[in-house]
């Protein structure tokens, strides 16, 4: 098997499709370049079978779309914070620590990434937003950059280093729109903040994805982000107040609003995998699947660095390093998407196309390309996860190129 020779077709036949469109047994489908050309069920691939293309048999294994992973902070040791740094510590700098911590989740079925970036100084944002816009130049796999700090909530800072905490303003926010030169893909904003209100729009008439999160927001106060144009939630119930039954809080603001999707870390440590079913119940189709994973992901337990701030990983489970050496809070996870697809079936209950479309088709609806991404139909990104029969990835390919 090649990976992906242009003007060489790859053809997947024999496989049991699923994605938002639904289930299919003998599913089939074509792959030219970057793009699918074709699909069907039963033997209509034949047709396309000649130029020496590359023909998998899938034997009634499940092909899903490419897995869409909103937020990430890194994996295999990496972490996407370094991305803008070069200190001589590889041969690419941080490009190849980026390329290395992707290459975890590529191998577990992610084939579209937002890179997430930490608080940092701003001009330590502004070199890393830059680095991840030269990043996503050269790999169509890279849809760009999450801030998700800075202007977050002081006392819902998660893992998100307090002295690096600022109030965002027009002016600040555009002079870190320009360094992403049109790749910042989303910020995460407390609304409650001073001026948060008033950048929201701006953003989002930018074509910014605007997230709610880090916050201490009631649900006037996130709703009131909604309305002035926030599409997300960031992580739901991580990091905000929870639900309360006389403070329903920033996750029923973002339960009741059709317009809103929500972040979900389902690790089975962020939110327990029956307060994460009511979620996926009760905003079914606007739950987004996230790894928010940090270097530890695809990597062994010990110490981390997320950003400025110490992280110890215990049995997979990441957490800041108190002052007296204590486990702190949660600091991301070392989740990947195919265990959230695993988790998602086998303990919450969604059926597998459910699933599925939490992985794929919702967030690509975010960034507003699920006319590219997220489904296996013509004129789609030639972007699909093969599963193995424990449901864990077989095969990867993503813009056509075989990942895994
Ligand atoms: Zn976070």
């Amino acid at each position: 098997v090649h990976d992906g020779l242009p003007g060489v077709p790859v053809i997947l036949h024999g496989a049991r499709k699923c994605d938002v469109d639904g289930e299919a047994e003998g599913f089939w489908v074509v792959f030219e370049g970057d793009r699918i050309t074709a699909v069907g069920e039963g033997a209509g691939w034949a047709a396309y079978a000649g130029r020496g293309a590359d023909v998998v048999d899938a034997a009634g294994a499940v092909l899903t779309p490419g897995f869409v992973d909103l937020h990430c902070h890194g994996g295999g040791g990496f972490s996407f914070d370094a991305a803008g740094s070069d200190d001589g510590a590889s041969e690419r700098g941080g490009a190849d620590a980026v390329d290395r911590a992707l290459a975890v989740h590529r191998a577990h079925g992610t084939t579209r990434s937002v890179l997430s970036l930490v608080a940092n100084p701003v001009a330590a944002l502004e070199r890393s937003l830059a680095a991840v816009a030269d990043i996503a130049e050269r790999d169509p796999l890279v849809l760009g950059s999450h801030l998700e700090g800075p202007f977050l909530a002081p006392g819902r800072r998660g893992a998100h280093n307090p002295d690096f905490l600022i109030t965002p303003s027009p002016s600040l926010v555009e002079r870190l729109a320009a360094a992403a030169g049109g790749t910042l893909r989303q910020v995460t904003i407390a609304p409650e903040l001073p001026g948060a209100l008033e950048v929201v729009p701006a953003l989002a008439e930018a074509g910014v994805v605007v997230a709610v999160g880090h916050t201490e927001a009631d649900e006037e106060r996130a709703q009131a982000a909604f309305d002035r144009g926030a599409r997300l939630l960031t992580h739901a119930f991580n990091a905000m107040p929870g639900i309360g039954h006389r403070s329903p809080g920033p996750v029923v603001a973002a339960i009741r609003d059709e317009r809103v999707t929500a972040e979900l870390v389902l690790d089975g440590v962020h939110v327990h995998p029956d307060v994460a079913r009511l979620l996926l119940d009760a905003a079914a189709g606007r739950v987004a699947l996230i790894t928010d994973a940090m270097a530890a992901a695809g990597s062994a337990d010990g110490s981390y660095k997320l950003g400025s701030l110490d992280v110890a990983v215990v049995d997979g489970v990441a957490r800041l390093t108190g002052p007296d050496g204590a486990p702190g809070s949660i600091a991301g996870s070392t989740l990947t998407q195919d265990h959230a697809l695993r988790l998602a079936t086998q303990r919450c209950g969604l059926s597998l196309r459910d699933a599925v479309t939490a992985l794929t088709w919702v967030p690509a609806r975010v960034l507003g390309m699920d006319c590219q991404l997220g489904r296996l139909a013509p004129g789609y990104a030639a972007d699909a996860v093969l599963l193995n029969d424990a449901w864990g990835v077989r095969a990867a390919w993503g813009a056509g190129r075989r990942l895994v």
